[in-house]
């Protein structure tokens, strides 16, 4: 039995292509900035944001860190949603690294959210932290793969402007939520002073991220990212693969088509709550409060069934499509997952 696995977007292998170019890569010391493949996978990522520079780092986590560290100084505070992948899932490294104090905020991403943010902004008095960054994320990881526009973020980067707050974007998956838009990437990144995407996720790259912002900012991370130990030197291996991966995204559509589709047959089991507006992307949060089985019974018998996916709090199991899995497959997917139900 083929094992299905949509845990996560991250689970893809390299493509016959990748691991070629990966075999060939011209490749030199990054440190010494002499990897020539490295610098053109930054020339490119910078471009395709629409930003000055680039710096190629080996998690989404280490170039959301150092935008962090970059921005801000020791006691100051930074805004974020309360799902935020920087507040949840990146082991309190805001606080660890960079002395700064997560403000974590519900319903940032909404419309009344965002023109709420003042609300959050420390007024500057001597016995309070300075509030120095804001920190969105699109797509919104735990909000279900949900999208924010390019006009919610012009209003959020506006009112930051107006309180000289930096914004820092969380853009792991953030060519899923332009495909979804319907627009460029750099759309979304002008209303921002830094932005972190991964080649490891829907692009399907095994390794990497890149953080990309003014040149002043990047050189500045660049000599953080040694700091913390990711100084990488014949890594023109990696970057090979993602410069395939930045070059070939067309396949996102289909991680959409094949979300949507899963997320209708979901949704006709029963016990089974998908909220179907916010099936936005490539992922599917599934309810199962009136299913007769708990999240990690529910699990273990899909994952018996040959399919993988991961729980999401305490009700809720998260689907993602990715490049590895087709049509087809979500055909299987929802035979299987009748069967238990
Ligand atoms: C995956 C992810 C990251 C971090 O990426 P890693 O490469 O796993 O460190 C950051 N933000 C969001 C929204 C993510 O989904």
């Amino acid at each position: 039995m083929k094992i299905i696995d949509l845990r996560s977007d991250t689970v893809t292998k390299p493509t016959p292509a990748m691991r070629q170019a990966m075999a060939e890569a011209e490749v030199g010391d990054d440190v010494y900035g002499e990897d020539p493949t490295v610098n053109r996978l930054e020339k490119l990522a910078a471009e395709t944001v629409g930003k000055e520079a680039a710096l190629f780092v080996p998690s989404g986590s280490m170039g959301n860190q150092l935008a962090l560290m970059t921005h801000c100084g020791r006691g100051e505070e930074v805004i974020c949603d309360v799902d935020a992948h920087v507040f949840h899932y990146e082991m309190a490294a805001a606080g660890v690294l960079s002395g700064v104090q997560l403000h974590t905020v519900r319903g940032l991403h909404t419309d009344e959210g965002l023109s709420a943010i003042s609300d959050h902004i420390r007024e500057p008095l001597s016995y309070l932290p300075k509030t120095r960054l804001l920190c969105l994320e699109n797509t919104l990881n735990r909000g279900g793969g949900s999208v924010m526009s390019a006009e919610q973020m012009a209003v959020a980067y506006r009112l930051a402007k107006e309180y000289r707050l930096q914004v820092h974007l969380d853009g792991a998956r953030v060519f899923n939520a332009a495909l979804a838009l319907q627009c460029e990437v750099a759309d979304l990144a002008c209303y921002t002073d830094s932005v972190m995407f991964c080649l490891s996720k829907g692009l399907g790259a095994p390794i990497g991220s890149l953080l990309a912002g003014s040149k002043e900012f990047i050189e500045c991370a660049r000599r953080y990212r040694k700091l913390l130990g990711g100084g990488m030197r014949q890594v023109g291996v990696l970057a090979a693969a993602g410069l395939i991966a930045l070059q070939n995204t067309s396949h996102l559509a289909d991680d959409h088509a094949n979300a949507k589709a899963l997320a209708e047959g979901l949704a006709s089991f029963p016990g089974v709550n998908v909220n179907m507006a916010k099936v936005q992307t490539n992922m599917v949060m599934a309810r199962l409060e009136d299913s007769p089985y708990p999240v990690g019974e529910f699990l273990q018998k899909a994952a018996t069934a040959g399919v993988l996916a991961g729980p999401m709090g305490r009700d809720t199991v998260r689907f993602v499509t990715h490049r590895d899995v087709n049509a087809g497959d979500i055909k299987v997917v929802l035979e299987r997952l009748e069967n238990i139900f």
